[in-house]
């Protein structure tokens, strides 16, 4: 079921209220077919939990939608989603911007064969999934501190995602984590773990989400230096154990 006029309209509401760009009428049909794709595949494979229209447009399709208010996503840069699930933000990212060269990863394989199905459904060029786990896929060499941008929700603590993301990011780039209104109770270990693995935490985005009211934070990490090659630590220590 593509999204109703009722739904286009709240989207685009929602993002004129956040001061965001409207997408053309092309990716409008391309956010709506995507809604389409994750209920179909949502039957089959436990893809999301949000599932009814309003949801997905506010939970899913703004909320991805606000990295934009970095205002860090340009032209064709490199940019790498980690633990993209049934992929948020990356995709509607990819969608509004096309430029992107995107990378979605995640580590459980039905969601990436789900990735694949839609990302060729909407016929996006410029992106692929990649199976795996962060903590192994970021000590490839083809991989490691090659993107411009890495954006992350709903993977972890900040100490534990910084790990998982700031070895993919080249120096100079950077980290996008979509954060709730709690985030600041984890600064403080989040703050000497971001800086052990040679980022910087430059600022933070205060939002709410329209017709939701709820209050979201974006943090931006900058990558000034390389991160020592001992990060991230093996599969599962990151989160077990975050540093600090
Ligand atoms: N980012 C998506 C979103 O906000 O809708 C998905 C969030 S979901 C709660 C977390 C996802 O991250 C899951 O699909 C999980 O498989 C993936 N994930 C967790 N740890 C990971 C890791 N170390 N490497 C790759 N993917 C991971």
């Amino acid at each position: 079921m593509p999204l109703s006029d009722d739904s286009r309209r709240l989207l685009e509401l929602s993002l004129g209220e956040l001061g965001l760009p409207l997408p053309s009428s092309q990716q409008l049909e391309q956010l709506s077919r995507l809604y389409d794709l994750l209920l179909e595949a949502n039957t089959r494979t436990n893809l999301t939990a949000i599932t009814d229209e309003r949801g997905f447009v506010l939970k899913h399709l703004v909320d991805s939608l606000t990295c934009e208010l970095s205002q860090l996503l340009e032209g064709q840069q490199r940019v790498i989603d980690v633990g993209t699930g049934a992929g948020f933000p990356g995709l509607p990212l990819k969608i509004v911007k096309p430029a992107l060269d995107m990378t979605l990863l995640e580590a459980t394989r039905k969601k990436v064969e789900y990735l694949d199905q839609a990302s060729q459904a909407l016929g996006l060029k410029n992106i692929r999934t990649l199976w795996g786990r962060a903590e192994e896929q970021a000590h490839r060499p083809e991989l490691r501190e090659v993107f411009d941008r890495a954006l992350v929700r709903a993977v972890g603590t900040t100490a534990t995602v910084a790990e998982l993301c700031l070895p993919f990011v080249r120096v100079g780039g950077y980290l996008l984590v979509q954060k709730g209104p709690e985030v600041e109770a984890e600064l403080g270990p989040a703050n000497k773990a971001i800086r052990a693995l040679g980022g910087k935490l430059v600022e933070i985005i205060k939002l709410r989400l329209p017709g939701i009211g709820d209050q979201r934070k974006l943090l931006v990490i900058e990558k000034n230096t390389e991160t020592p090659p001992r990060y991230p630590r093996r599969p599962g220590v990151p989160a077990k154990h975050p540093l600090f």
